[in-house]
């Protein structure tokens, strides 16, 4: 599905991002994992650079080597994101800061310095990872849903902004999904994530990945500008 497109994903050393990774690469993607640490899985389709979102130098650089080697970029993914939960009084400035820094701002970050090579690709498509935080809001997440509505208000900017160039950008918005970030939460709060998913069940990475699958790839070649919820049917 995906045969001859060049991809790049951050955060892709774990979680939901490695699952991209490999999804993409098992379906003929060459991908460039953008990681922090070192990741704990290799694939021939797969290399790893060290990218970190809040480093505008850095992803400059990594911009030029993908330029020198491939002269176009057709899918990006920005995937890399963290939580620093907190109810709002006791919210910290540094973990609102930290969060905004690396969900929000890395995501601009990371358009600005790839756009130009997107833009070379006769078709190309931007993934931002958002969140049903960030349509419905969560109570102890001021800062992470704020991220996830902007990256979401991003995503249909960029959808008007290059729409005419033929690069579509589109938004997924996860519900509890099993990764470490989730691992972390108290049981009292799964469980009531749990009654209220039609489902009863949380997703895992792949859920995620197949739908990265389909919005990267010819098969979502109308579609733009959208939020796709892959959350179970979390409060419908
Ligand atoms: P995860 O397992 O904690 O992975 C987070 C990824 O982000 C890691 O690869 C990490 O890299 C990377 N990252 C963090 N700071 C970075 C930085 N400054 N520069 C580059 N990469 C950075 O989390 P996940 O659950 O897979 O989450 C992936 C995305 O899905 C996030 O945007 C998250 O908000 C979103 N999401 C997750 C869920 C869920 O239930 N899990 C639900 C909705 C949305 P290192 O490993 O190198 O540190």
């Amino acid at each position: 599905m995906l045969n001859g497109k060049i991809a790049l994903i951050t955060g892709g050393s774990r979680g939901i991002g490695k699952e991209i990774a490999l999804k993409f690469a098992e379906n003929g993607a060459t991908v460039i994992s953008g990681d922090l640490i070192d990741p704990d899985y290799s694939h021939e389709n797969v290399s790893h650079v060290k990218l970190n979102v809040t480093d505008r130098e850095n992803i400059k650089e990594i911009a030029n080597e993908i330029k020198e080697k491939y002269g176009r970029l057709d899918i990006l993914v920005n995937n890399a994101g963290i939580t620093r939960d907190s109810l709002l009084q006791r919210m910290k400035e540094a973990d609102w800061d930290l969060v905004i820094d690396i969900n929000l701002k890395g995501v601009y970050n990371v358009m600005q310095g790839f756009v130009s090579l997107l833009l070379k690709s006769k078709a190309s498509s931007v993934i931002n990872m958002a969140s049903v935080v960030g349509v419905d809001g969560n109570a102890g997440q001021t800062n992470y849903a704020a991220t996830k509505g902007g990256v979401i208000a991003m995503a249909k900017t960029w959808a008007k902004e290059f729409g005419r160039k033929n690069l579509r950008s589109n938004a997924i918005a996860p519900g509890f999904i099993e990764t470490n970030m989730t691992h972390v939460l108290p049981e009292k709060v799964v469980e009531t994530v749990l009654a209220n998913t039609p489902l009863r069940k949380m997703g895992d990475a792949e859920d995620v990945a197949n739908a990265a699958l389909y919005l990267a790839s010819d098969m979502s070649k109308f579609v733009t500008g959208q939020v796709l919820r892959v959350d179970g049917g979390l409060n419908l």
